[in-house]
């Protein structure tokens, strides 16, 4: 185990500490102590919330518990004022890219684990790389993000080499505008390394924050088996400058209840660390079907519908200006459901075969996935879909960008700024996209929504910037931001 030894070391920081942020039995004792909330006790959080501020634990297991059918509708709908108020109508769109399902960890729920024979492994080279963001490009995908099992093969310098490749590769009018980053924790050394690249978000999810079921799911003798080298993971990557981290949980692990006070713990200590800058985005995974993985199809807490929208529309509530990521793990009934009560970004087009864009051609590869997809469908259809409903789908990646990260992001989102900014972005990377990359239908349900949103532009200024802007679009410029 020469691959563990290497982490040891960096353990030793976190086996010092007496204590880590989440105390199970405090998290506990809330819930209990507001087992049956009543209305005016819910409501009184909800009057809270209106005011868009970081909801306390308390006020979170209010909502947690609450089992009264009129006030959870409620809920519902302050979820998605509040999330109309902060985000606009945009959902910003992008899809995740399997660079390697090698895996060193022995996670109970995941295809990739390394016991699992029924998985056939592959690493992409850098030619296979290109080949795949080529494929992304010419679908009009302008995000990503990389994911990677943790294991030799994909250490830091591969990791830094493969998000150099996505950058590189170039394609008509089209490229990769923003690689965020789902890998296995990493050391400070290394997450310097990853800045330099250039990333987006920085993500890890804890899976579970219940410290037992952690151990159940993650054996100890894997790197990922120690809870706090992972649960420390965004403060190193913030310690170091990158300032874009996101958290996550995968559902049904463990009592939702319970990792829903875990994201908000999180939360709270990122906060309270790094001078108000708390995650960028939550991710909030459902555990589905995977090869060779019974585990995945037989979870011990598997969430309903019912409980997932619930869950959702109280992250929207509890922490109104972080980012909610709601995956194509989920079927699309459930994500249009899901989507109104708070989510902000999606992913569409998705293939999670290693190697699944340029091969699959729209199949899937079960024996390089890591889990079975709900959502199969074009990123065109979900597109047309998205305009249809009245949102406005959105590749923007100008913040990034323009290094409006971190604090300054948080600062910003606070503001009008999203209304001035990122819905005009949100418009010229949506016109880009029906320029290039949208069929006939998708087009019309497109220029629909454009109008509609063009012509809500409050301010005149903005608005007279916009209609040159489309214009230029329309004659071949490209690139076009606030
Ligand atoms: N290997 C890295 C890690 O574990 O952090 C990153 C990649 S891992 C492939 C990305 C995420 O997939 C995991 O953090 C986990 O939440 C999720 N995942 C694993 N098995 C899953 C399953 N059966 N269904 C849905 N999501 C799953
Ligand atoms: Fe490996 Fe990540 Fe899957 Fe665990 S969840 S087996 S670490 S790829």
């Amino acid at each position: 185990m020469g691959f563990l030894q290497k982490y040891q070391e960096y353990f030793k920081e976190y086996d010092r500490m007496e204590r880590d942020f989440i105390d199970d039995d405090k998290i506990w004792s809330q819930l209990n102590k507001w087992a049956n909330p009543s209305k005016k006790d819910v409501r009184r959080v909800l009057a809270k919330a209106e005011k868009k501020v970081r909801l306390d634990p308390e006020d979170a297991a209010i909502l947690i518990q609450n089992k009264d059918e009129e006030t959870i509708n409620e809920m519902f709908s302050l979820a998605g004022k509040l999330k109309k108020e902060i985000y606009g109508d945009r959902l910003v769109f992008f899809s995740p890219l399997y660079i390697s399902n090698k895996c060193a960890n022995n996670c109970r729920y995941c295809g990739f684990r390394r016991s699992n024979n029924k998985v056939d492994r592959r690493t992409l080279t850098m030619e296979e790389i290109s080949r795949e963001v080529r494929v992304m490009i010419n679908e009009g995908q302008k995000r990503t993000v990389l994911v990677y099992g943790e294991s030799p093969e994909t250490d830091i310098d591969f990791i830094c080499q493969s998000i150099r490749q996505v950058y590189a590769t170039k394609c008509g009018n089209g490229e990769i505008r923003r690689a965020n980053i789902n890998c296995a924790p990493l050391s400070r050394e290394e997450l310097k390394k990853l800045k330099e690249v250039g990333i987006g978000t920085f993500q890890v999810f804890q899976e579970t924050y219940h410290h037992q079921t952690y151990r159940k799911m993650h054996p100890e003798d894997t790197i990922k088996g120690n809870y706090r080298w992972r649960l420390y993971a965004q403060d190193r990557a913030l310690d170091v400058g990158i300032d874009d981290v996101a958290i996550g949980v995968l559902f049904g692990l463990y009592d939702w209840r319970f990792e829903v006070m875990g994201l908000l713990y999180h939360t709270i200590h990122l906060e309270e660390k790094y001078n108000g800058v708390g995650p960028h985005t939550i991710s909030f995974p459902r555990i589905e079907p995977a090869i060779g993985t019974p585990y995945a199809s037989n979870p011990d807490y598997a969430v309903s519908d019912e409980d997932f929208k619930k869950l959702v529309a109280i992250l929207r509530l509890s922490v109104p200006y972080t980012g909610l990521i709601l995956t194509a793990r989920e079927r699309p009934e459930v994500r249009r459901e899901v989507i109104p009560l708070g989510v902000s970004q999606i992913d569409a087009g998705t293939r999670i075969g290693v190697g699944g864009y340029s091969k699959s051609m729209g199949n899937m590869l079960p024996d390089k996935e890591q889990f079975q997809l709900g959502d199969t469908r074009t990123l065109d259809d979900v597109v047309r879909e998205t305009c249809e409903m009245g949102s406005l789908p959105s590749f923007c990646t100008a913040c990034y960008r323009a290094g409006r990260t971190g604090e300054e992001f948080m600062e910003a989102a606070k503001s009008g700024f999203v209304h001035n900014f990122c819905m005009p972005n949100a418009i010229l990377t949506l016109k880009e996209y029906l320029l290039d990359y949208a069929s006939h239908q998708t087009r019309d349900a497109g220029e629909k929504a454009i109008k509609k949103h063009v012509d809500g532009i409050k301010n005149e200024k903005i608005k007279g910037f916009m209609v040159k802007a489309l214009k230029r679009l329309e004659k071949g410029e490209r690139d076009i931001r606030l």
